[in-house]
């Protein structure tokens, strides 16, 4: 319990889980014995939740909880201080460095678990207060090659273009480099009925479940892809009408998927002829099919055009813009969706608008009160961003908003070298996160139950997140620390309000008449009980308000045209392939007890008794041969570095390839195995795919 004193009587709020995409609706209720969460009948989880949501009210009240700022001393110690020391401290060093270097010598790191109002305000605060182009946020390692498959194939992005609930109709459902099983449970009530066809080199709890599970070898997703394609036309499943009445650019993308015969994509990526038939049989025999994309087929260097070829597959067969079938992205964190249309992104302003269009420039930076010509243009991508940080053309200090990249970034000892290597680190956190302790000042800021909100889930459904309690004493809201910075650096009180329901105002007027639209969504309609996805355009009181759109693309795709776009992609390697020196592939993903970097989950004791502790899947047959026996401890190896896990034998994995959970800290960083290789289309880091070596630690 916190130290709050406890309500007399039990208090209880209808809000939404804290962890991922799936945004799990709960009861969460404050009595005199503490903090006790119900799943609510929100229609995404049905009366269910996972271990994490059923734990979640044990993060309010962590043991190490942070309540005063911190600030790094004279003696290299951080040590407790006040909010008026700690933020004239960083404005007047953001104020020196950005006199002495250009306002880009100071960076924002932003993050996709942020609320919409946070994104939002975060967003404008960089471009105005600070006048940086150097922001982009942790949701680039997540979503971002999704998004840009998305944007080329259908003219816009959302997870989901149609509410999860759809799923439950469906007779077939191919899950490429997903695992919801794992990662959101709740979801699989909605995929009982498909038959599942599963993507993915691991033998996952969601593969257990599949009825045909593909197996390629890490980083070739793309080739199956390719042949999936190729089988579809060669089959004669081709969705010819569709493709004349709805869809650009087939001939282009054929040419490329006709070299990926059966036999060719076999020989590369490892899986049967015979399954690649059973797989696209199965989806061109359904009267309702869906395709669907999560992290293991979107974190690659080619992550972009991977994405592009499950899209080409899914508009081969019709799929897309079909009530009752489609293709869709599984967005991973909780705010992945409204995080990434609000203006974090380095190339992006609010209703998801390109920084360089000049007339949403100007849309823009009227609602904001600046002039137009103010704004700075696109910056780098989130992991160009770290990698340039105390360089002589980087960014001297970072400000870090909900993130964690000590754990969460690619080349993970690199980007602390580049974060030890700056004049000042900022990290606004509720928990000394690995990333906060390096820092030169620590803000303490509000957590879930104690702030009121909006979040947008997978189904671009945008969700009230309501207080239970009051933060803390000595806590700030995340709104509180920007609003005092930005006035510490000259700018005016009202431009940066901190309640969110005015942000969310602001918010809606920035956004109005983007594609991803948020002006007629409200409060009070939230509150209400409406169910709202967005596009939802404000109708300025004439007629009823508008419903939302929980299904996009019925009539028309998003392109001027109307239509969907195949796009011509084809496979290439890994950024990095086994050799004699590293002869294995390293993978790495998300387990079921833990969440994203894990300074949430590894504080709750039930989540750490379940998964303690780094460790490493790996074949018997490969073990035997490493000299490893199942519960030793191995190092896993690579150019970058190596890691310390515990080794667990597992059957179901290739015998080439090993598996690294990515949430835990020290030498059990995954991070410090992968690499720096970006998607030229998205920015997304390679993390599925590093060569490495095993052997006893
Ligand atoms: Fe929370 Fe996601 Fe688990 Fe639902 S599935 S309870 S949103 S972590």
């Amino acid at each position: 319990m916190s130290e709050q004193s406890a309500p007399a009587a039990p208090r209880t709020v209808h809000t939404h889980c804290p962890y991922c995409a799936l945004q799990c609706g709960t009861r969460l209720t404050r009595a005199r014995d503490g903090v006790s969460v119900e799943p609510s009948a929100f229609a995404v989880n049905q009366g269910g939740l996972c271990q994490k949501g059923w734990t979640a009210p044990e993060v309010l009240d962590v043991r190490d909880r942070l309540r005063r700022p911190l600030v790094r001393g004279a003696d290299g110690e951080l040590a407790p201080s006040d909010w008026d020391t700690a933020l004239d401290l960083v404005a007047g060093r953001l104020r020196e460095l950005r006199d002495e270097h250009g306002p880009d010598a100071v960076g924002v790191f932003g993050g996709g678990g942020l609320t919409n109002e946070k994104a939002y305000l975060l967003g404008k605060f960089a471009r105005v207060a600070l006048g940086t182009s150097r922001i982009d946020y942790n949701g680039r390692f997540c979503m971002s090659s999704a998004a840009a498959a998305g944007n080329a194939a259908f003219g816009i992005d959302r997870g989901l273009p149609f509410p999860v609930t759809d799923l439950g109709r469906a007779d077939v459902v191919l899950l490429a480099g997903a695992n919801p099983a794992e990662t959101m449970p709740p979801l699989m009530r909605h995929l009982d009925r498909a038959e599942l066809i599963v993507v993915d080199p691991r033998r996952t709890p969601t593969a257990g479940r599949a009825a045909l599970h593909l197996r390629p070898a890490p980083g070739t997703d793309l080739a199956l892809a390719l042949g999936l394609l190729h089988l579809t036309v060669v089959e004669g499943h081709l969705d010819h009408a569709y493709l004349r009445d709805r869809t650009t650019g087939f001939d282009p993308a054929w040419q490329r998927a006709v070299a990926w015969t059966p036999e060719r994509t076999e020989r590369v990526t490892g899986v049967p002829v015979a399954d690649q038939r059973a797989a696209v049989r199965l989806l061109a025999g359904a009267r309702r099919a869906y395709v669907l994309t999560g992290r293991g087929a979107e974190q690659h260097s080619k992550g972009a055009d991977t994405v592009s070829a499950f899209i080409n597959l899914a508009l081969a067969l019709g799929l897309p813009g079909r009530n009752g079938s489609g293709y869709g992205c599984l967005t991973g964190q909780g705010n992945g969706q409204g995080g990434r249309e609000l203006g974090q992104k380095a190339d992006q302003l609010p209703g998801y608008r390109s920084i360089t269009d000049r007339r949403a420039r100007a849309e823009v930076a009227a609602v904001w009160g600046v002039p137009a010509r103010s704004l700075p243009g696109p910056g780098p991508s989130a992991y160009e961003l770290l990698d340039s940080l105390g360089t002589a053309d980087g960014p001297r200090a970072l400000l870090v908003f909900g993130s964690n990249p000590v754990v969460s970034a690619p080349r993970a000892g690199h980007v602390a070298e580049r974060l030890a290597a700056l004049d000042l680190l900022v990290v606004a956190d509720f928990v000394p996160s690995e990333t906060a302790r390096m820092a030169d000042v620590v803000l303490p800021v509000a957590q879930w139950a104690e702030e009121e909100g909006t979040l947008t889930n997978l189904e671009g459904r945008v969700l009230r997140r309501r207080p239970l309690m009051d933060p803390p004493a000595g806590v700030r809201t995340d709104l509180e620390v920007l609003r005092g910075l930005a006035v510490r650096l000259g700018q005016p009180a009202d431009r940066f309000p901190d309640r969110p329901r005015e942000v969310f105002e602001e918010l809606r007027r920035a956004t109005r008449g983007s594609r991803a639209d948020y002006s007629g969504i409200s409060y009070a309609r939230l509150d209400g009980g409406e169910a709202l996805h967005w596009p939802c355009p404000d109708r300025g009181g004439i007629g009823t308000p508008h419903p939302g759109t929980p299904r996009l693309f019925l009539d028309r795709f998003a392109h001027p045209d109307g239509r969907a776009r195949f796009l011509a992609v084809d496979h290439r390697d890994a950024a990095e392939l086994p050799c004699a020196e590293y002869p294995l592939t390293a993978t790495t993903g998300r387990v079921l007890a833990h969440y994203q970097s894990g300074a949430q989950t590894r504080r709750v004791p039930s989540l750490t008794k379940a998964e303690p502790e780094a460790y490493v899947e790996i074949h018997p047959d490969t073990a035997r041969r490493a000299g490893l026996a199942d519960g030793a401890l191995a190092e896993v190896t690579s150019r970058r570095g190596s890691v310390v896990a515990r080794v667990r034998l597992v059957k179901g994995l290739r015998a080439d390839t090993v598996f690294l959970p990515f949430h835990f800290a020290g030498r059990g960083r995954a991070n410090l195995l992968t690499g720096g290789a970006l998607d030229p289309r998205s920015g997304m880091p390679e993390f599925k795919v590093s060569a490495v070596r095993i052997g006893p630690a």
